[in-house]
């Protein structure tokens, strides 16, 4: 009898374990897919790369312009 099935196909991304090599490859692409673009200000994940470039130029303004506090008059 051969027996040397034991080997699992775990994935490293969410610890599933899949039943062939094949079926591993076509997991891992679906993860590929989901967070292949991310912010690099709030590490949010986008599939289409122009939607990641077009909210980093919003987010990226928020982060860097600062919130004046100090500046609220008093009286
Ligand atoms: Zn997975
Ligand atoms: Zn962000």
């Amino acid at each position: 009898m051969d027996t040397h099935e034991d080997t699992a196909y775990e994935c490293h991304v969410c610890r599933r374990v899949l039943n062939s090599r094949r079926t591993l490859r076509k997991h891992l692409l679906a993860h590929e897919d989901k967070c292949r673009h991310i912010c690099s200000y709030c590490n949010k994940a986008f599939k289409i790369r122009q939607t990641l470039k077009d909210y980093m130029k919003t987010d990226g303004l928020a982060v860097s312009v600062p919130v004046a506090k100090n500046e609220v008059e008093a009286m």
